[in-house]
Formats: C-alpha cells, structure tokens, sequence
C-alpha cells in the first residue's frame, strides 16, 4: 500500500510511519512540525518508500501518484498545545479532515481518523462503549479539542453515508510512549522529566482521577489493523486497565529511583474524573488487544527519556566547548 499520513511527524504518526515501512508500504508523511520534530523521522528517512512534505493540512493538502488510504493524525493533541491552539485544533477536524477526506476520496483510498475517547467528555458511562454519545461541554476549555474531533467524525460518517468513500473511525485512549515530547505537558512525559530532573512531580487535584494508559507499540498495531480493514468504527483503541493519577506518580517516582516529592497543584476547568475503554469491538472486529502492561511501557519510556536527556546535555556539552574555542 502507499499511505498519506497527515500528522506523521508526531509522536503516534512516526510510530505508524516506522511500523507501515518496516512491513514493506510505502508512506507520504505529511506535517506542518507544529507539535512534532523531524527527529522522530530519523528510521523513516533513510527508508527509499518514505517521502516527507512539510505542509499545513487545514490549508491544502495534495498528494502525487497513487495513494491507497489516508490516516488522519494531523491535530494538536496534549492539553497545553490545544490550550495553546484553540482555532488551529478546530481547523484541524473540519478543514483539515476534510482536505484529508478528499484526497481519499478522489484516489479511491481508505480513509481512517485518529478520533479521540475525548469524544465521550466527562463520561456517565464506564467504561465507555462505542455507542455511549458522550458528555461534552460545548463551550468550556476542551471543547475546541472535543468538539474538533466530533465534528470531524461526523464528517467522516457524512463521506461514508453520502458519498460512499471507505472510512473507518478509531478512538485512541491515553497513549504513551518513546517519542512523547518532554515539554509536551501530559501527564507521563510529565512525570518522567520531572523524576528524572529531580523536580517535584505535580499531580493535578487530588490524583484520584483515572486513565487507563496504553503503549505505543499496541496502538499503532491497532491502527494498522483498522486501516487494513474495511470496518467503519467507531472503534475504541486503549489499554483497559485503569490506574489513578497518584498510582501512576508512585510507580514513576519508584521505577526512576529518584526520590522526587510529589507536588499537588489546581485541578484544570473539565478535567475527566475517569475514563476506561471498553475494546471488545476491536477484539471482535479487528481481533486487536494490548499485550503491554503499564509496568513495562514505562519502563521502555523511561529508558528512552534517560537516554535522550543524555544525549542532550551531551550535545549541549559539545555546543559550550566549541564556544569555548571559537
Ligand atoms: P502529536 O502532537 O505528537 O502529533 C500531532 C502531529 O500533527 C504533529 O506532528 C503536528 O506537527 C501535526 N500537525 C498538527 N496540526 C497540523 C496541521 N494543521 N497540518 C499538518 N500537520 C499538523 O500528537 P499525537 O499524540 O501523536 O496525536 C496524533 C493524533 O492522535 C491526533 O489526532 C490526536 O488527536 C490523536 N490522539 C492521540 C492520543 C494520545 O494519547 N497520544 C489520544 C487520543 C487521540
Ligand atoms: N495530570 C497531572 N499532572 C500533570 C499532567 C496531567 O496530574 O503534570 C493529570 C490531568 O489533570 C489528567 C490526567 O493527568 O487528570 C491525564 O492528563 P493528560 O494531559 O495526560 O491527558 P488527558 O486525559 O487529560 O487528555
């Protein structure tokens, strides 16, 4: 297959780019780097099938040559950056989804969105199933995230109903991995840097709020299942089982074996009390479940931020003694 993959610069995208080549498809990644680093591209780039546009999706978005389906990614996704980017994440599932379901459409090709469980808001049903509609603020904080990722699922149901492209729609839970920025404000990037810098570990409101927190590995394996399917969704992607806040804090402060203090700050305006996927239709319809456990997902990401903060101070080492000798 040769797969569009708007938002391919980001921390899941790159992972699907990497997973897509490594099984012999080629890959047009296509992102503007307004939340994602070409870094994350390093294994895709030296990869002949792979070909990099940096280009604003809510603007245009045109491919040459064959395309055989489209995966949708392209969206600010942690807290602070849709905080930061409240018209462009709204841009992002309207015009943006739509440009993206055009292309599809004119190559006849598969078309999947990266929805969101953000889509069920602060839930009243738990877990949350497929058919539960959600509860949504319309005008609060989040909503420029929620309702860009509803709108853009309707979008998608309206190009399969009306005009009869293949569409299908995944709702990602709480994803994370290698790859997250550090700087990226969700909670397990957080957590991490903040151990690993000796700072304070700062858990909002009482910590009692749950998420259920899947590795990265499993989701992509998940993406690649529905855009190999025919299935049009929605279709819940997570990790089922459910921790609170507090218990993921103590098991980072415990595994990166720094003695971080846990500091307790204002709970944001919205912020759901609890969220846990129900994913027997992807075992049903895709035959997907996560195989990785939090334990040893973190385990994998604290490794990795160690190592990338090491190769930092190292580059920044090497930036001081070359302004020492120039
Ligand atoms: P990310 O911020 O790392 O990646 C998003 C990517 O989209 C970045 O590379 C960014 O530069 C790019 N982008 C943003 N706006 C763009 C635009 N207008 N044009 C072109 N590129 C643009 O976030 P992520 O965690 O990798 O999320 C990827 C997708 O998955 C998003 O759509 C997000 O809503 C969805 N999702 C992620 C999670 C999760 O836990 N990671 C959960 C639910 C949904
Ligand atoms: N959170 C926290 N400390 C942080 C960042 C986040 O306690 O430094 C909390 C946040 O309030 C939420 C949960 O962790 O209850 C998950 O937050 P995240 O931003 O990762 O994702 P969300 O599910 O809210 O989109």
């Amino acid at each position: 297959m040769r797969v569009v993959i708007t938002g391919g610069a980001g921390f899941l995208g790159s992972h699907l780019c990497d997973l897509l080549l490594r099984r012999g498809d080629s890959v047009v990644c296509v992102d503007d780097l307004s939340t994602g680093r070409l870094e994350n591209l390093e294994e895709a780039r030296q990869n002949p099938a792979f070909r990099f546009i940096e280009c604003d999706v809510t603007r245009a978005l045109d491919v040459t040559g064959a395309v055989d389906a489209v995966a949708h990614l392209a969206s600010p996704a942690s807290p602070p950056d849709y905080l930061r980017r409240p018209l462009q994440t709204l841009a992002a599932g309207s015009r943006g989804a739509e440009n993206a379901l055009v292309l599809a459409r004119r190559h006849g090709a598969r078309f999947l969105l990266a929805s969101t469980s953000e889509v069920y808001g602060s839930p009243e049903v738990h877990p949350q199933t497929e058919d539960y509609w959600g509860h949504v603020n319309p005008i609060g904080p989040r909503s420029v995230y929620d309702e860009s990722k509803r709108f853009a699922e309707a979008l998608t149901t309206a190009y399969r109903t009306s005009l009869g492209v293949n569409t299908g729609i995944v709702r990602i839970f709480n994803t994370y991995g290698p790859r997250m920025r550090e700087d990226d404000g969700r909670v397990v990037s957080n957590f991490i840097t903040q151990a690993l810098g000796g700072q304070p570990v700062t858990v909002y409101g009482s910590g009692r709020q749950t998420r259920s927190f899947c590795y990265v590995d499993d989701l992509v394996r998940g993406l690649a299942a529905m855009l190999d399917s025919d299935e049009p969704g929605p279709v819940n992607l997570g990790n089922p089982a459910e921790f609170t806040v507090g218990q993921l804090a103590d098991m980072v402060r415990r595994m990166t074996e720094v003695s971080a203090p846990v500091q307790y700050r204002q709970l944001p305006q919205d912020d759901p009390p609890r969220r846990r996927p129900a994913i027997d239709r992807a075992a049903r319809t895709l035959g997907w479940r996560p195989a990785i456990g939090l334990e040893e997902g973190l385990r994998h990401t604290i490794d990795h931020f160690r190592a990338r903060s090491e190769e930092l101070r190292g580059a920044e080492l090497r930036g001081a003694d070359l302004t020492v000798a120039g």
